[in-house]
């Protein structure tokens, strides 16, 4: 098993972690470290992988959101809710983000102790759900300038071919084309965002790992029937 780190959480206490594929139980075409029960694998699998990644990152519990493309944040309760955005300030409840291609973002109040995690694909992104991430941390007393952002595995902008329906909902800015192709930059636009919600720039770190590339890390566009990663943060 592997798994990347975003090591500058550390020092404020938390750990900020992106799975691979490997380590788990499931068998091909979820080989093995997958944790969607809606892919096709068994659930007993997927119980089983998620028991894997609670241990090695030792968390009380492993949080979990019905990811449902939409820009819903919820606080989290112990229930399992629609939404692709959650927020904890409990220590030792890892949040957990499923992704395959999509793009699982952690942030940290470095300052309040403060955590968040979202899953943006296209539709998250159009619906800025990373502002909206950035505005609850507001509510909850956040300054955007103590917010740490990780920006994890995800298609990157010269693999993530879309259609003119997409490509006509974003600004050109984070929009390429390239023989006859368009493709969609899902990083630029979400730190776009997180810069316009008041994140200073220096605080955004994206990983640049691409799924799609990357075969350590499940990706729907290369193998379409397969598993999901998991990336999650978690206060120590
Ligand atoms: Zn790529």
């Amino acid at each position: 098993m592997g798994f990347v780190e975003d090591l500058r959480f550390r020092e404020f206490g938390a750990k900020c972690v992106y799975f691979d594929r490997f380590g788990g139980v499931s068998p091909p075409p979820f080989d093995s470290l997958n944790v969607s029960t809606t892919v096709g694998d068994k659930k007993e699998n997927v119980l089983k992988n998620l028991e894997i990644v609670r241990e090695t990152v030792k968390a009380d519990k492993i949080a979990l959101i019905n990811q449902i493309h939409s820009n819903t944040i919820v606080e989290y309760d112990g229930k399992i809710h629609d939404a692709d955005g959650i927020f904890t300030v409990k220590a030792g409840v890892f949040l957990g983000i499923k992704f395959a291609d999509c793009t699982p973002i952690m942030f940290l109040d470095t300052k309040n102790g403060f955590i968040g995690a979202i899953h943006a694909g296209w539709r998250g992104t159009y619906l800025k759900i990373s502002a909206k991430m950035v505005e609850f941390f507001i509510k909850k007393g956040s300054n955007p300038k103590d917010i740490l952002i990780s920006i994890g595995p995800h298609i990157c902008k010269n693999c993530y071919e879309i259609k003119d329906d997409v490509a006509e909902k974003f600004d050109d800015r984070f929009i390429k084309e390239s023989n006859g192709r368009i493709y969609l930059d899902l990083s630029e636009a979400n730190i776009d965002q997180l810069i316009n919600a008041g994140i200073s720039k220096e605080n955004i770190k994206d990983l640049s790992i691409c799924t799609f590339e990357d075969k350590r890390f499940f990706s729907y566009r290369r193998d379409k029937t397969c598993g999901r990663n998991i990336g999650g943060v978690m206060l120590i």
